[in-house]
């Protein structure tokens, strides 16, 4: 037997598999989807890789080489993700090496000590060779060296079946988490008897046989009997020297923790809206013969989530899965909670915030199919999930859908892929969609839905611009306008709540001098460096470079060297000086750093403990509270002045985004918007809160200026030390490309990126926008082959289809 195998080889990637053979003592055992270390290159070196594909038969030339050794004893990728490894590879210009660890957990990738977990101690009793390879333990380390190919064969067949289980440790991090646990070994009948010939004193005893005759006769963790039962451990020691229970370990898993208890929930009755775009899913939804694509157009507070819900129960309640995506920043406990409170267990959660050992767990839950509900950020769409019978993407537009390092993959495709190879619904769901879907739309390859009014009966709530270059005219100060401040006084007097969004960070963006213009900028980046005002330090957000803040102006001496712009903690200093009885919650990503800290704030600010909750734009989304009456923006313009093709759309989208916060139950809200470009398109349309009309406008600059979705783009990027030799390479790319391209397909650059200079490496860029891509993508194949090559000299290459950042 031979196997197909991609190896771990950086710098010397390639998409095309190895041959090895395998060695009898693991045909039985090695199946595609599995781990394996192998020998590569010359030398004895030995690198892992994934078997892919097997094969009877080999004719080449070569005499071929031989797998070292297993590291999986049941596959961890089955065909589906195999298969999507190769379509994300090809897509995106990846190496297949890296998509298939990015669907693996993160303690699976790094090194880790493997163990074999018994998980049906019944084998022991049927299995003669399992019981001395565990002799009387239930989790033993699996050192491949010492394994014989028959129990090895034997563990395989036993994974299989979920009888045993293959754990990796890291250190401590993934260690998985095993309790104390009791087995009735008796049957019901049996612990009568015993019980009635007990003294009339062993109370305890008594009670616990009465428990043992109607437990079922599963582990059940130590803890859970003594809570039920009352009985201390020697009562339990003794039932286990009696013979009466078996005594071992059950592994607990590490469920991540909300702060309070949650209460089930029952589905709403739908508006008339909603309960349209229901019936229409379902049709879908209960058709096992084709995959279709929704586009739910639906304003803030229409009652989406909902949907959502129903559309997944009706999945479940056929025995299929459903996944759910939401971005990051909106994976607010407050949103788990409603998932969590309609399908409990079933439900797995998957973000960033997990430690590897949590994320571990929840993985195998979903593997296992005990958890068929999946809610997670952009990398759960790898989730191994069987049956998917509906994908939701909510807030379906946002950047953070696009992964921005490699593999470059979006998780939309991923999602269309995944719903197609299962046959089962998709719905995008967004109030402000991107322009790509709602074009798809319009063509009809997406069906679009939509929700144009509230639950609540409360209209979205009137939005007033505020010209700050009037405003500074008349005497308030860059911060505040007046119209601001007397809205939050207002709302402070009738005991309602206000949300103030600013995005930005730190006590202020930068400092510069008042004399010279002076500005400290990144040693690597050629970056505005920014403040902070808790360190008393100037940072750099691309590199981490840190400085302390300077005195005095290193250029010309100056002392009036002072900050520019506002932060978040700045505003709330201001704040405390115009509204001292004011209660203000500062969200940022300072105060959220730690662990389970945004939602003990977003549940104080429910309990009324805040008047006004400040922050930078992770509060934009996801806020469900009815006393919001006040959304005030602080700054709209910064976004605007991003170096990117979307910068209105992403402005448009923010606004519409925090808008959504204010008057979302009885009370009616309104929002106060403070801009130094009131007349700009993207403003006026958040202000009539006019999606359709925005769409309209922005499609035809987007057609003028032939930008996506008219065109689609490639951004290629060229990084080096040294600038001449970055831009050389840029140069001889840019030639080369060219009889690739057709008369419709035109290159930009190579420029300078708009951040001349990356963590020392000067960055040049090629910016493609294309119409047919056959020829260009076999061209940007062989460069990506090329870019192997150049790694070896230091230079490196980046491919980024449809890239969503043009820094
Ligand atoms: P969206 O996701 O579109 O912004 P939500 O799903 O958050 O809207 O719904 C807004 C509010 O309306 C939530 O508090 C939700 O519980 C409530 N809601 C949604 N659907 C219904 C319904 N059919 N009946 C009553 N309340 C509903
Ligand atoms: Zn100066
Ligand atoms: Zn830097």
């Amino acid at each position: 037997m031979f196997a197909q195998i991609i190896v771990d080889v950086p710098t010397m990637q390639t998409n095309q598999p190895y041959t090895y053979a395998i060695p009898d003592k693991f045909v039985a055992v090695v199946e595609a989807g599995m781990r394996v270390v192998v020998p590569f290159g010359k030398g004895s070196r030995q690198v892992q890789g994934f078997v892919v594909g097997l094969q009877d038969d080999y004719h080449g030339e070569v005499d071929l080489k031989e797998i070292t050794d297993v590291v999986d004893v049941a596959p961890v990728l089955n065909a589906e993700m195999l298969e999507l490894a190769d379509w994300v590879a090809r897509e995106n210009f990846a190496f297949k090496i890296s998509v298939l660890q990015a669907m693996l957990p993160n303690v699976m990738r790094a090194k880790y000590v493997k163990t074999v977990q018994l998980r049906d101690p019944a084998l022991l009793e049927t299995d003669a060779m399992l019981r001395d390879f565990f002799t009387d333990r239930f989790e033993v380390p699996l050192d491949d060296n010492h394994v014989t190919p028959e129990v090895l064969t034997a563990l395989h067949k036993y994974a299989r079946l979920g009888q045993v289980a293959i754990n990796y440790q890291v250190g401590n991090r993934a260690k998985i988490k095993l309790v104390t646990a009791v087995k009735p070994i008796l049957s019901a009948e049996k612990y009568d008897e015993i019980r009635q010939g007990l003294r009339p004193t062993a109370k305890k005893q008594a009670r616990l046989l009465t428990y043992l005759m109607t437990a079922s006769p599963n582990w059940i963790a130590q803890k859970e009997i003594i809570d039920a039962t009352a009985v201390d451990y020697t009562t339990l020691k003794k039932a286990e020297t009696n013979g009466w229970i078996q005594k071992g370990e059950i592994e607990q898993y590490r469920l991540p923790k909300l702060t309070s208890a949650i209460t089930a929930t029952e589905p709403l009755p739908l508006t008339e809206q909603q309960a349209h775009v229901f019936t229409t899913l379902s049709e879908n939804l209960t058709d096992d013969a084709k995959s279709q694509t929704y586009l739910l157009e639906g304003v803030t507070g229409s009652g989406k989530t909902e949907v959502y819900l129903q559309a997944m129960a009706t999945v479940l309640a056929q025995g299929k899965t459903a996944l759910m995506l939401v971005p990051e920043i909106t994976l607010t406990p407050q949103m788990v909670r409603r998932v969590k409170s309609r399908f409990g267990e079933a439900v797995a959660v998957l973000h960033s915030a997990l430690s590897d050992g949590e994320r571990y767990d929840e993985w195998r839950r979903i593997e296992r199919g005990e958890a068929r509900v999946v809610v997670g950020a952009r990398s759960a769409i790898f989730a191994p999930l069987q049956d998917i019978g509906l994908i939701i993407l909510d807030e379906e537009h946002d950047a953070s859908y696009k992964q921005e390092e490699n593999p470059r993959y979006h998780a939309r495709d991923v999602a269309l892929w995944r719903a197609s190879y299962h046959r089962a619904t998709v719905v995008l769901g967004s109030a402000t969609p991107s322009l790509e879907s709602r074009a798809h739309a319009q063509q009809g390859q997406y069906t679009l839905l939509r929700l144009t009014q509230r639950v609540q009966t409360q209209p979205l709530p009137p939005v007033s611009l505020v010209d700050m270059r009037e405003s500074i005219k008349s005497g308030s100060d860059d911060l505040f306008s007046n119209e601001l401040l007397e809205a939050l006084r207002q709302r402070l007097a009738r005991g309602e709540q206000s949300v103030l969004m600013l995005n930005r960070r730190g006590y202020a963006n930068y400092v510069s001098c008042r004399d010279c213009g002076f500005t400290p900028t990144c040693v690597n980046c050629d970056l505005a460096l920014t403040m902070h005002k808790v360190t008393n330090s100037l940072i750099c957000h691309y590199c981490g470079y840190q400085e302390p803040i300077p005195k005095t102006c290193p250029n010309c001496g100056s002392q009036r060297i002072r900050p520019f712009g506002a932060g978040t903690q700045k505003v709330e200093a201001m704040l405390k000086e115009y509204l001292p009885t004011a209660r203000v919650l500062r969200m940022d990503q300072d105060t959220t750093r730690k662990k389970g800290a945004t939602d003990g704030m977003l549940e104080a600010f429910g309990n009324h403990e805040a008047d006004i909750l400040l922050g930078t734009q992770m509060i934009a989304k996801g806020l469900d509270f009815p006393d919001i009456t006040l959304v005030g923006v602080l700054n709209a313009d910064t976004t605007l002045a991003l170096p990117d093709y979307r910068a209105a759309e992403r402005t448009f989208q923010l606004l519409t985004q925090v808008s959504g916060r204010a008057g979302r139950a009885d009370k009616p809200g309104e929002v106060i918007v403070q801009t130094y470009n009131p007349e700009h398109y993207a403003l006026r349309f958040a202000q009539t809160h006019d999606y359709e009309g925005f769409y309209q406008y922005e499609m035809a600059i987007r057609k003028e200026w032939q930008y996506s979705p008219y065109y689609y783009t490639i951004q290629l990027k060229v990084l080096h030390e040294s600038q001449t030799e970055s831009a050389r390479v840029a140069y001889e790319i840019a030639d080369w490309l060219k009889p690739y391209l057709d008369l419709q397909t035109v290159m930009l650059g190579p420029s300078a990126g708009s951040v001349a200079r990356l963590n020392n490496k000067y960055v040049y860029r090629i910016v493609i926008k294309y119409r047919q891509s056959a020829k260009l993508f076999e061209a940007l194949d062989e460069l990506m082959q090329a870019g192997q090559r150049l790694q070896r000299q230091k230079v490196t290459l980046l491919i980024d289809r449809d890239p969503v950042n043009f820094v």
